[in-house]
């Protein structure tokens, strides 16, 4: 091919069905990507490094590659008329490069901040200005000194690595200031924030979706549930919120998207607190596992949305028909006794699952269950909130999921 051939369209122009959208990375949101740009009669191409990834298998073409191969990114953006991301760990020079070539949305620019927590917690900072809702108080951790000149307030605190964190990863609770020192040296000494442990009475997220001219759209407020640092339950109907949160975590969501130029799905995660503040968590520039039930319960899905703001279509106000309560899938529920010495392979119940009205049973293709990973998801829709939390409670109780 021609470097001519590659060069971007006007820069308005949608990408119209059947051309080719390209996502980097194969894992199960770049599968749901897929599976949405296919349902609009789009071609998809994925690059990720493993030959066998859960978005790859769908897909109608996958390049293996590295993220920083510049053969495979001039390869991908030969095939693919705009490209996008389903991980904020994707190199940002990467999306640069690729930008150079096809439309790219998220921009490298707002992938590198959301992929930076040092430069995330200012950019959110910077946001507070207008919208009230700021960061949990915070250290940045970048030489020695700064160990000496952590705030006692911040303690008892949570170290977090500035960079590659993800479901709890990177991440160690610091009770005394002493402790800190060795906590970081786990680190590498890597760049790292140290956050205020603060008293949690909820957590929630808001997913966005904001086009190439700047209109954006936002899906319900979600109320999410972690465990050990990873989501185990997403609740959304009338209610799950007060209407006070609700306004204002969506204001400063919107408020962060636009203060980034954003195109693209942003999910941005809050806490709520004990004494009813909220507080802007950490933010993902794409679709969120928090968001996944909106494939079942809401007329456009966070990846419909990721495929219009793509490929610059009309976004409208999506509208949730269903209550929903979606129920993460971890390897663990692939294993009688999990954290048993002699854990037995199993396959989970889901003939019985599935007898269960409003079920959406979502399965990854991922080959390997091991404890920790994400397999699949399960939404309940309902008529009400009510009916949803009993049919997904039953489910727990089959899978073997703690009630909550
Ligand atoms: P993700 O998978 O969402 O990217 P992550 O590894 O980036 O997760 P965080 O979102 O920073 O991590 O933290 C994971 C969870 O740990 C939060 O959802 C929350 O339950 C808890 N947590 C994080 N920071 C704090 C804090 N400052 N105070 C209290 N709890 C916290
Ligand atoms: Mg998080």
């Amino acid at each position: 091919m021609t470097a001519l051939s590659i060069l971007p369209g006007p820069p308005n122009a949608p990408e119209l069905p059947p051309a080719t959208l390209g996502v980097l990375g194969g894992g199960q949101l770049g599968r749901m990507f897929v599976h949405a740009a296919q349902a609009l009669g789009y071609e998809t191409v994925v690059l990720d490094p493993d030959p066998d990834s859960p978005a790859g298998r769908v897909a109608h073409a996958q390049i293996c590659a590295d993220y920083r191969d510049p053969v495979a990114l001039r390869q991908l953006a030969e095939r693919a008329q705009a490209i996008t991301t389903e991980f904020e760990n994707v190199p940002a020079e990467s999306l640069a490069e690729l930008a150079r070539m096809r439309p790219v949305a998220p921009a490298a620019q707002a992938v590198a901040i959301a992929q930076d927590r040092i430069r995330e917690k200012a950019h959110f900072a910077r946001c507070a200005a207008a919208s009230g809702i700021a960061p949990a108080p915070y250290a940045v951790i970048e030489h020695e000194a700064d160990l000496d000149a952590v705030r006692g307030d911040l303690l008892p605190g949570i170290l977090k690595t500035a960079r590659l964190g993800y479901d709890g990863k990177g991440q160690a609770q610091i009770t005394a200031r002493a402790e800190l020192a060795a906590a970081w040296q786990r680190f590498k000494r890597a760049p790292c924030v140290l956050e205020q442990r603060l008293p949690l009475a909820a957590e929630c997220s808001v997913i966005v979706a904001r086009g190439r001219d700047g209109q954006a759209v936002s899906l319900p407020v979600q109320r999410n549930l972690h465990r050990g640092g990873i989501l185990a339950v997403t609740e959304v109907y009338a209610g799950n919120v007060s209407a006070s949160i609700t306004k204002q975590a969506n204001d400063a969501t919107l408020a962060i998207a636009h203060e980034l130029d954003y195109v693209g799905v942003l999910c941005v995660e809050f806490f709520v607190l004990a004494d009813g503040r909220l507080i802007v968590n950490e933010m993902a520039p794409r679709p969120h596992n928090s968001g996944h039930y909106t494939v079942d319960a809401c007329d456009l899905s966070q990846f419909d949305l990721q495929v219009r703001t793509l490929a610059g279509l009309p976004l409208t106000q999506p509208r949730q028909h269903s209550a929903a309560v979606m129920l993460n899938l971890m390897g663990e529920l692939w294993f009688d006794a999990p954290s048993s010495l002699n854990p037995t392979p199993r396959t989970p119940p889901w003939q019985q699952v599935l007898q269960l009205p409003g079920a959406h049973l979502h399965l990854y293709g991922k080959r390997q269950a091991r404890p920790g990973r994400k397999m699949g998801h399960l939404t309940f829709t309902a008529p009400d909130a009510q009916q949803a939390l009993a049919q997904a409670r039953a489910a727990a109780q089959l899978l073997g999921i703690a009630p909550f």
